[in-house]
């Protein structure tokens, strides 16, 4: 195949290198196409192999298995760009563009509505389908529409699905059923701002997020959903579990919810800890912690 002489198509690719937690074993095929007619072909080309697909962005949701996954892992961070009307407040965007640089660009075009998104190390595509949130904002509240692609075979040519069909709720999309894949989304954003007040709030939320979360080991995050009204880093916190570790995975010290790769954790560590904090959490409180991280490749069912 042609995709695979020009690079974009690889074989057997430690998918640890993908994921912001770096653990996960082999992909049985990576590829990484930079324009939507490789993405097309690349679909194609798995439907005839009868290859299952999994779709990452920048994997920093994804606990994915040492094992790692058979078939067509395709990453779609290399699908980068958008454009930006600081009159109108439109906005476009690749879904493999970071979500930071798309905060980042629509603050500087004095448009209000992302600032929220500038320390989610993400994909415009992930945040999308989780629709990712912090500091009381989320994806669901400025975005329009999705493109997307079909997964089951149906059509190769892309549709457009406005926010009203794609049922958001806290940290949930129907995206997430895995039937498309999204290459590209419009936001309406607020114009009109001070882009130097923008950029101001920017660098606020940044700098609170690395000095309350810990940014220098790899994580996914927050792990657990907040058991609303509770925060389940405060739960995770209340029981003595800061600091509890299964190998190198380890609860952190500094914010519960998370837990950090001390340096060659395996995803058994990281899915061996996720369940002890479940099954203390549970015993205590009487309350069952679901997870917000998707894990990828466990034949095992998955606690949802
Ligand atoms: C340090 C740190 C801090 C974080 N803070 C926050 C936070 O404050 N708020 C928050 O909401 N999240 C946070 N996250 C989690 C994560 O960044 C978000 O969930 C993000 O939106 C995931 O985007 P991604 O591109 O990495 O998706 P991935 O992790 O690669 O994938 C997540 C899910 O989306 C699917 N997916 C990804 N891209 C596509 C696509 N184009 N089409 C179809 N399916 C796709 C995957 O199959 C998977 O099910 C944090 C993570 C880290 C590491």
């Amino acid at each position: 195949m042609q995709l695979e002489q020009s690079g974009v198509l690889r074989r057997q690719v430690a998918l640890a290198d993908y994921t912001t937690w770096r653990v996960g074993g082999p992909a049985e095929w990576l590829a990484e196409p930079a324009d939507i007619h490789q993405l097309q072909e690349l679909l194609q080309w798995a439907q005839i192999e009868s290859l299952p697909i999994r779709v990452i962005g920048a994997g920093s949701n994804l606990l994915i298995s040492d094992r790692g996954l058979p078939g067509l892992t395709l990453c779609l961070r290399k699908l980068q760009g958008s454009q930006v009307c600081g009159d109108s407040g439109e906005v476009s965007a690749w879904a493999g563009e970071p979500i930071p640089t798309l905060a980042r660009r629509a603050a500087k075009a004095g448009l209000h509505g992302l600032e929220w998104a500038v320390g989610i190390p993400g994909t415009v595509g992930g945040a999308a389908v989780m629709n990712a949130g912090a500091q009381g904002g989320c994806t669901a509240e400025r975005l329009v529409s999705v493109d997307v692609l079909d997964l089951q075979g149906t059509s190769s040519e892309p549709i457009t699905l406005t926010s009203e069909v794609l049922d958001f709720s806290y940290r949930h999309s129907r995206l997430q059923s895995a039937e498309h894949l999204v290459i590209a989304a419009q936001f309406l954003l607020e114009p009109g701002h001070d882009p130097a007040e923008l950029s101001r709030r920017t660098s606020d939320n940044l700098s609170h997020r690395t000095t309350t979360q810990p940014y220098q080991w790899p994580s996914c995050g927050s792990v657990f959903r907040n058991p609303e009204p509770l925060k389940a880093g405060q739960l995770i916190e209340s029981l003595g579990l800061k600091g509890r570790r299964v190998g190198a995975a380890e609860v952190s010290n500094i914010h519960a919810n998370f837990i950090v790769n001390l340096g060659g954790a395996t995803a058994a560590d990281i899915g061996n800890l996720i369940e002890l904090v479940q099954t203390e959490v549970e015993r205590d409180r009487g309350i069952r912690l679901h997870t917000e991280v998707k894990r990828l490749g466990f034949s095992e069912t998955p606690s949802p």
